[in-house]
């Protein structure tokens, strides 16, 4: 679940391999979908509703938006490369658990290790800065 949900965080990854094609022109929706090989709802819902890709300000008589494939271009390779970023970022050192209340990495006084119902040894500490119970849990190698 973890992993899917960074999957969906990141750009499509056709808009990177795809969008080397796009020129420094004016596309509409329809167009972009079809050189990217994505769906139309893809680019004006997530990308565009979502994720604040460039338009162009003025849109045609028919309300249809236009995008420069050029700077959807290296707005996608700018917001792929903040994700890996954020992604690097986000790694906990070892001595590190993740406190889903104060959304940050902490580091507690003492731990536990305690296995799961499944079988899964895993961390318990309690959060150094709100007290809230705190999990990590371990990987194969740990
Ligand atoms: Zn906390």
């Amino acid at each position: 679940m973890k992993s899917k949900s960074i999957r969906k965080e990141d750009v499509n990854p056709n808009l990177l391999i795809y969008g080397k094609r796009l020129k420094d022109m004016n596309y509409t929706v329809q167009e972009l979908s079809e050189i990217l090989g994505v769906k139309p709802r893809y680019i004006r819902e997530y990308l565009i509703g979502r994720k604040g890709a460039p338009v162009q300000p003025k849109a045609n008589l028919k309300g249809q938006v236009f995008i420069n494939g050029k700077e959807l271009y290296e707005w996608a390779v700018e917001f792929h490369k903040k994700k890996l970023e954020k992604k690097e970022k986000n790694a906990l050192k070892e001595n590190e658990f993740l406190c889903c209340h104060c959304q940050k990495h902490v580091v507690p006084e003492a731990f536990s290790v305690e296995m799961s119902a499944s079988g899964t040894p895993f961390r318990k500490a309690f959060c150094p800065i709100c007290g809230s119970r705190i999990n990590r849990y371990l990987k194969k190698k740990d």
